[in-house]
């Protein structure tokens, strides 16, 4: 479903000399697969969540989704495919503010496909009960807690029924009991909707709980160019 081969992504810096934040030799994730990326910071977490959204573009290699190869679309067609078949979960939930949690899922609905407003509410509630927010649906963002505003961004992220969700450090602003729950929700509801899960954290007992953790190193600082002596930042593993 995901195939990553000889990725690296670098940025231009002052001076013309560019710096080199992420490389990956293999990366693969079979449909509805659920992983955890567990790396320090800086390591490249997040650059990778957004070269596989397509929001940020490889320097070189390749990335293929459900038998795209992202390199190969347009921005128009990557704005489409993105919405179509990947979901993404915010550390920070970046849900609509003075929007309803019913609203907030809904707004996410149905890019590229008219689906009525009724069917758009009552997919959007079920999506909210899947969630334990059946009770919640009305109130508006700033009038959730923050462990009910993430379910919110979850019940989101699935809106769509998409291939994959991507979550950048989900259960990063909340505290443990909490992000245990809603990590657990996370994995349960993509189950739930067939949707592979790829998440980074650095808990590493809470990614022990998905199916597979792969770890992410940081490229050593000063020898970035130096690409042989640090060959694969990120490895198949566990
Ligand atoms: P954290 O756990 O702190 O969120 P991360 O693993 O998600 O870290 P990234 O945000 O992917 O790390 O950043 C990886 C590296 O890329 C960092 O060293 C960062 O400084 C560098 N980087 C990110 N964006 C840019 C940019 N626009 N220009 C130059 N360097 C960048
Ligand atoms: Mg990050």
């Amino acid at each position: 479903m995901l195939l990553i081969e000889e990725l690296v992504k670098s940025y231009p810096m002052k001076g013309g000399q560019a710096v080199k934040v992420l490389e990956a030799e293999r990366f693969e994730m079979k449909p509805g697969e659920k992983v955890a990326i567990v790396g320090p910071s800086g390591s490249g977490k997040s650059t990778l969540l957004h070269l596989i959204s397509g929001v940020l573009r490889p320097t070189s290699g390749s990335i293929q989704l459900l038998g795209h190869e992202l390199g190969a679309l347009s921005e128009a067609e990557l704005d489409r495919f993105r919405a179509k078949h990947i979901g993404y979960v915010f550390q920070s939930f970046n849900l609509l503010p003075g929007f309803s949690a019913l609203e907030n899922v809904q707004a996410a609905m149905g890019f590229g496909r008219k689906i009525p407003a009724r069917e758009r509410k009552a997919r959007a509630a079920e999506l909210l009960g899947r969630v334990g927010l059946g009770h919640r649906l009305n109130h508006r963002s700033h009038q959730l807690s923050q462990g009910e505003q993430q379910r919110v961004s979850i019940a989101r992220a699935l809106a769509n029924r998409p291939a994959i969700v991507l979550a950048d450090e989900p259960t990063a602003s909340l505290d443990g009991a909490n992000a245990r729950q809603v990590y657990e929700l996370l994995a349960e509801a993509c189950g739930s909707e067939g949707a592979a899960l790829l998440l980074s954290t650095h808990d590493m007992e809470l990614a022990k709980r998905l199916d597979r953790v792969v770890p992410i190193r940081k490229l050593a600082p000063g020898r970035r160019e130096d690409s042989a002596a640090y060959p694969h930042s990120l490895a198949q593993s566990v």
